[in-house]
């Protein structure tokens, strides 16, 4: 049943596949919480904490962020009690360093990996708008707000994120191939894996994505 089971998930894919889209639906449908490591990042960028600026470079040059920041807010969200029945990650972890300290802390039971191509993610994020205030993620064509450049939910104006510009979006697939596919077979020898066709559409990935975790939708 599935109130007796626990869901420890991490989605997985290359910029723009539809990571956090997908695990906003399965926090709906599991009732445990979504976390982004890259919105908690931003969240921690607005608030000037004496880390930030380390945290705005290497955010804004498309690298990724040291692992001790990282390692620090992951340990940090999983000790808050929405956590303990469960979670999913989203985009994390994305280096097998980031595996190996996450096993220390927990093991993943299901890892969700959304496959899209290079093109395709070029295309998505060139349409990329995100909620200033909120960080509600909108695309121009594909899921655009009802007034042109404002948040549905706190009419705040949507910005283009720094690390959206093609240059870095170059930069960030290069680190998800070098990395993240290292970090994806380390969960495959697992055996945990499930792979999902994310050139659908968004209902269409949903129905998959529940189908091979066998949870109606
Ligand atoms: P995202 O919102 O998931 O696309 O993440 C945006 C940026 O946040 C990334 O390009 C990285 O600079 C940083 N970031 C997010 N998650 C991680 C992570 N697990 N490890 C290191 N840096 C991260």
């Amino acid at each position: 049943m599935l109130e007796n089971k626990i869901y420890k998930i991490s989605i997985l894919g290359p910029q723009a596949c539809g990571k956090g889209t997908q695990a906003e639906f399965l926090s709906d449908k599991l009732k445990i919480p979504a976390i982004s490591v890259g919105q908690i990042l931003r969240e921690e960028l607005k608030k000037g904490s004496t880390v930030s600026e380390k945290i705005k470079e290497e955010m804004n040059a498309g690298g990724l962020v040291s692992n001790a920041i990282i390692n620090l807010i992951v340990k940090k969200r999983l000790t808050q009690s929405d956590a303990a029945k469960g979670f999913i990650f989203d985009g994390f972890p994305r280096i097998r360093i980031q595996a190996k300290s996450l096993a220390t802390l927990t093991a993943l039971t299901h890892v969700i990996v959304i496959e899209i191509s290079d093109a395709e993610a070029l295309s998505r994020l060139s349409g990329r708008r995100t909620c200033s205030k909120c960080g509600k993620v909108y695309h121009l064509k594909f899921s655009p707000p009802k007034l042109a450049d404002i948040c549905d939910d706190d009419n705040e104006k949507l910005i283009i994120r720094t690390d959206d510009t093609p240059e870095i979006i170059h930069e960030r697939l290069k680190i998800y191939h070098a990395e993240t596919e290292e970090v994806i077979e380390f969960y495959e020898q697992q055996g945990i894996v499930i792979h999902v066709n994310g050139e659908q559409s968004i209902d269409a990935v949903k129905e998959e994505m529940f189908r091979k975790l066998k949870l109606n939708s």
